[in-house]
């Protein structure tokens, strides 16, 4: 079977499923080729909606992840994304085929920062390989800092488990902005907390699943 008809059918399942909800989501996963992110000997079950092996003991989340974290973060066209942990460029890709689909008037952008170098040169690659690189820049860096030379950010995800949510991220986050970061312990239980920053500046809330992601390192990450 091609990689895009299994794709199709993940894309059927996880809304049959009702993890997906909007047009834009269904569009967005239906056009990434998620196979061309993950290791060379995987790319055979990169449709099945798991996580799997990166380097550095990382791992490129699992599709129903990626699709509810899109969801929760109500992506528009034009908007400008943070991502805290570029992993494969995976996750990047899939909101830049939302916040800036191809031959849009107002595209949006996304800039996704990861930690370890060889994984920012990997998700480079890959980002480059697929065009996405036209819509995601990637910068090897301590994300949990934020990325304060681009800020303000309409929307802010974190795809690796916090302590807490990092206030430099609430702070460059745009009136109605949205910020989605797992919080919770450093290995698995964590909750996936939605931060919605309102126009006076007050936040809302709302904590959604139960999730397992792999620690926040750096500054106001986990230190050990
Ligand atoms: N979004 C990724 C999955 C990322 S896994 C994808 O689509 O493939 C979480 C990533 O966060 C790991 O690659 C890890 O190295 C990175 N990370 C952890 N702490 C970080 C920090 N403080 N700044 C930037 N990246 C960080």
């Amino acid at each position: 079977m091609s990689f895009k008809l299994k794709r199709n059918q993940l894309v059927e399942r996880l809304v049959a499923e009702e993890v997906i909800h909007s047009k834009e989501v269904i569009r967005a996963m239906g056009m990434v080729p998620r196979e061309e992110f993950v290791r060379r000997e995987d790319k055979g079950s990169a449709y099945v909606d798991t996580p799997l092996p990166l380097f550095k003991g990382q791992t490129i989340s699992a599709p129903h992840m990626v699709a509810m974290m899109c969801g929760a973060l109500e992506l528009r066209v034009g908007e400008r994304v943070l991502e805290i942990g570029a992993g494969s460029g995976y996750h990047a890709a899939v909101i830049s085929e939302i916040v800036a689909p191809k031959g849009s008037e107002n595209p949006g952008h996304v800039y996704t920062i990861e930690i370890h170098k060889l994984l920012s040169e990997f998700a480079k690659d890959n980002l480059n390989r697929t065009s996405y690189s036209r819509a995601v820049t990637v910068i090897n860096g301590d994300g949990s800092k934020g990325l304060p030379e681009h800020a303000p950010y309409d929307k802010i995800l974190v795809t690796a488990a916090a302590p807490e949510v990092p206030k430099p991220l609430i702070d460059q986050l745009n009136p109605s902005g949205i910020l989605v970061v797992p919080v919770g312990d450093k290995h698995a239980f964590q909750v996936l907390r939605v931060l919605k920053k309102k126009q006076d500046g007050t936040i809302e809330v709302k904590d959604l699943w139960g999730v397992a992601f792999v620690p926040l390192r750096g500054e106001h990450g986990w230190k050990d």
